[in-house]
Order: C-alpha cells, then structure tokens, then sequence
C-alpha cells in the first residue's frame, strides 16, 4: 500500500522520537505541556460538564455561549468571527487547509514550532522560513518582510514562542500584520508569562487570524480545546474546512471551558498560580544551565523552553545520545527547523528537582565526552 504523495518526507515529529525513548529511569526534559494537574474546582466542574452537559452535536463553529463568552469584551462577532476547535493544532490545520494552493508559500519562524512547516507542505504549500536570531532570539520584522513574494499567501507567527520562550513586541506585530499576506498569530502560550503581558495581534488588522486554546492555559492539553478568532470574510472558509476535519470540538470540553470562563476569580488564581509554577521552574532552569552547561540563556519571557546552545555537534545524535546513555530527554534545536542546530530545548515543565538533576546529568554526560 503506497502512501499519498503529501505524506512523503512527512514523518513522525523529532519531538515524538525522543519521548519515545524514554524509559522508567528517565528525566523527562523535553515535555511540552504543563506539569500540573487540575486542582478540586478544575476537575468538580469537569465533573459537572460531564454529569449535565448534551453528549449531542454543536453547531460546526461550537456551542453560541461559550463563543459569546470567548468574545466578551472584544468586537468580535461570536455568530460569525469565532469557531472553537479540537484544539489549536486542528485550527492551524483548518486554516492551512482554507487557504493554502499548491506552489504558495508559507513563511515559518525557524527556529519555531514542528507543525508549521508540514501543514503548509500537506496543503501542496511551499514553507519559507523566516530566521529569529540568537543570542535574544528577538524576532526583526525585516526577517519576515524580506521572504515575502508574490506567492506568499500566509505568514505564521508565534508569540511567545516554542521553542525560544521569546516574546515579539508590539510593533513588530504590527508591522507584519501590515504587510498584506494574511496573518496567522499562535498565542497559545500567551497566559504564560513572566515579566509582563505578551501584546496579542487581535484586532490589529482585518488579515489577521489569532487561534488560542486551553492546553498550556489550563493543563488541558488531552481534552482538545482550541479556537480562532478572525473576520467573517476571512472565518468563512476556514468553517468550511474545520467541518469536515473535527464537525466540531468535543461538547464536552466546550462545556467545562465555559464554566472555566465564568468561574472568574478561581481562573485568574489558577492563571497565576500556573505562572508562579513556571516563574521558579524557570529559575530552576536558568541555574542549572548555566552552573552545569556553562552556558548563558535569555532569560524566556514566556511558555515554559529554554533553548540553550550545546557545544558543537550533530544534536539529533547528541539528543539520542542523552536520553539512552544519560536517561534525559530533551529535544534536539534542529528538529525546530536549521537554524536550531547547535541547541537543544529543555523545558522548564518539570518540578525544579528533576530539572536540576537532568541538566546536571546533560553537563556530566559532556565533561565525560571532554566538551
Ligand atoms: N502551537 C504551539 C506553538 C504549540 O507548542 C502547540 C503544542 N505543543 C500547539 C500549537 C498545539 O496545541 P493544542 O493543539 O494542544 O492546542
């Protein structure tokens, strides 16, 4: 049985191979969802969603209260500018999948997230990287205008960023929202901060398409909660696909992520307890890089990743090389697209322990190894 074209050269993310390694002795650094678990309100009201809530259908775009909810307070219509997803990588794919012909290009960050790369090639689309420099991994708004062509059809940016843990400022962002292609912004990480408020690309232009979601937000990352937010005109479409790819998200989920958005004062407790959590881990993680790695990060603004620099060699080996010989698993800069070569991304969703022993076990494994 011959596999369709599209999927030729698509394999299973690096991400997925190196978790695949792990083993029970293994220190798991290279997770990329949170490390909590929900606490009594989160799982009563789930329980609650679950014992009261239809088990029917929603409509195509989800239930009209929870995107009212979604929209309040913002000039977004929730009859036709807001659609829940079964998740945010189903929303980047409906999106992809509405507007991307064969032969367009999509420009990527590089380093940046796996999936952005292989939804444009199984659309037929052509990914162009776009580069975000170390040391500050701060993305230069010329990085992205220079790739775009006349075939550019779609730009991709994620604020703050997996795997940088770097936020882009505002003018930035509006620069590229006023560039023309259409505009999608992936602030799936934008709760996580640390310092300040990450600035969203919401409103900014009527090009440009934010998709969010409660995986990172509220360690829901099994439950499939997503959603987008663009103009009618732009949306319309994007319906159409995410139709025939999910019908619609889990009535389910979209009935807890509903009582979530009503239990105010809990969800502002829980966003800053989930940020204190990750505020120490951080710490966690930025001493042990640079007492064992002998290596000096940026500080992340956001999301929960250090990409730190190795010494030089093939990371991918280097990857597999940690997690079978030192039992840590953290992910290889390169699976993030080129210009990661050289790093590796430990994430900082890890109790503060296991991370100190993990990057210790990296530094070990490279002073043996006479690096
Ligand atoms: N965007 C980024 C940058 C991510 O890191 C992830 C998850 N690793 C996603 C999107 C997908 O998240 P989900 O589908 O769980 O909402």
């Amino acid at each position: 049985m011959k596999p369709a074209k599209r999927l030729e050269g698509v394999a299973i993310s690096l991400i997925r191979q190196i978790n695949a390694l792990a083993t029970s002795e293994s220190l798991n650094l290279g997770i990329g969802e949170p490390n909590l678990e929900p606490d009594e309100t989160l799982r009563s009201m789930a329980g609650r969603a679950a014992a009261t809530g239809s088990w029917h259908y929603s409509p195509n775009a989800g239930n009209l209260s929870l995107r009212k909810k979604l929209g309040d307070g913002i000039d977004f219509n929730p009859k036709t500018e807001i659609c829940i997803t079964a998740g945010t990588e189903e929303a980047l794919y409906a999106i992809v999948q509405a507007y991307v012909n064969d032969g367009d290009e999509v420009l990527v960050p590089n380093p940046g997230f796996t999936s952005y790369p292989t939804l444009a090639k199984l659309a037929g689309g052509v990914p162009v990287p776009y580069s975000v420099e170390p040391p500050d991994w701060k993305l230069d708004a010329k990085s992205v205008l220079s790739k775009i062509t006349s075939r550019t059809k779609l730009i991709v940016v994620n604020s703050p960023s997996n795997p940088l843990g770097s936020i882009v400022d505002r003018q930035t962002l509006e620069t590229i929202a006023s560039a023309g292609p259409l505009v999608v912004s992936d602030e799936i990480y934008r709760e996580i901060w640390f310092d300040s408020p990450p600035p969203s690309m919401l409103g900014m232009r009527d090009n440009v398409i934010v998709v969010n979601g409660m995986s990172k937000s509220h360690s829901m990352t099994g439950l499939r909660l997503g959603w987008i937010l663009a103009r009618e005109h732009v949306m319309r479409p994007i319906i159409t696909a995410h139709q025939y790819i999910a019908t619609c998200a889990s009535v389910f989920s979209q009935q807890l992520a509903e009582m979530i958005l009503d239990a105010r004062e809990w969800n502002a407790s829980w966003l800053e307890r989930v940020r204190a959590q990750f505020r120490e881990q951080r710490e966690a993680a930025l001493y042990s890089i640079e007492h064992e790695l002998e290596a000096k990060v940026p500080p992340p603004a956001g999301a929960f990743y250090a990409f730190a620099p190795v010494p030089s060699c093939d990371t991918e080996m280097f990857a597999r090389t940690l997690a079978t010989d030192a039992a840590v698993l953290v992910i290889p800069g390169v699976a993030f697209g080129s210009a990661g070569e050289g790093f590796i991304r430990i994430s900082f969703a890890a109790p503060a322990d296991t991370i100190g022993v993990g990057v210790e076990r990296i530094g070990r494994w490279l002073r043996a190894a006479g690096r």
